[in-house]
């Protein structure tokens, strides 16, 4: 594991907040068996609309997170990380979606250019060190856009597998509560959302890509059953490392 792919370590000023942990027990023990709408409501009145944000990928299921979050309130600031590396029609999906749900707040969030001369000035540091790569067009932008909320909603489910498979609905990521509404929910649930939304597919799902991230560590996926096979494949990586760093 390279050294990009070490979760950051919390500032020494924030070494004192094991507070969100302590709260996350409690939000979590609370909201075990809560219903999505009802975790992203709790998560409103613990921190309130200004200190909350939705973290989305607008990807093959992100709509049903998105559907839920915007009939409980389409004002919840929705951070979308765009690498430069994304598919031109998970663009025109995010445009689509904005739309069609009616969200108000979508902030569209790019590494700096100055980062990217530095760090990946050939532009191929998704072949040559992919854990760097994302770190400086995920982890870190992440980071710093997060830096205003007290807490962020994500639409990881335990059926993803591999170390989504344990999630709790709430956790923290160091100084941040973390909900995670759809942790209980399957994957036949996500397509009754769908379906009772009237929600429009990915434009590359019905090619077989059945979990879109970018362009160039995107595949088909090798089975129904595992959606996120497609995802940096034979490279022996499966997360970004959003999900593992500890914000400040
Ligand atoms: Fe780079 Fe691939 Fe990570 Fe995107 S998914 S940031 S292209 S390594």
């Amino acid at each position: 594991m390279s050294e990009w792919a070490q979760p950051l370590s919390p500032s020494a000023k924030s070494q004192p907040a094991n507070e969100p942990a302590e709260r996350a027990r409690e939000l979590d023990a609370a909201l075990r068996t809560a219903s999505p709408p009802e975790v992203i409501a709790a998560a409103l009145r613990e921190v309130g609309r200004d200190r909350l944000a939705l973290v989305s990928s607008f990807g093959t299921e992100s709509a049903a997170l998105l559907k839920v979050m915007a009939d409980v309130d389409p004002a919840i600031p929705v951070i979308f990380l765009d690498t430069g590396w994304l598919f031109d029609e998970t663009l025109a999906y995010r445009d689509t979606l904005i739309d069609q749900l009616g969200l108000r707040d979508v902030r569209s969030i790019r590494p700096p250019d100055a980062d990217l001369d530095r760090d990946d000035p050939a532009r191929e540091l998704w072949f040559s060190d992919p854990d760097k790569c994302c770190f400086i067009r995920k982890v870190e932008p992440l980071r710093r856009a997060l830096s205003p909320f007290a807490a962020w909603l994500n639409g990881r489910k335990r059926f993803q597998g591999g170390a989504r498979a344990e999630i709790p609905v709430v956790e923290a990521d160091g100084v941040r509560l973390k909900f995670n509404p759809f942790a209980n929910v399957s994957r036949e649930e996500v397509a009754a959302i769908y379906t009772l939304g009237k929600l429009p597919p990915h434009p590359l799902l019905a090619s077989g890509f059945l979990s879109v991230g970018c362009m160039p560590c995107t595949s088909r996926a090798d089975s129904e059953a595992d959606t996120r096979s497609g995802r940096w494949q034979g490279r022996g990586k499966t997360e970004c490392g959003i999900h593992t760093m500890k914000t400040s």
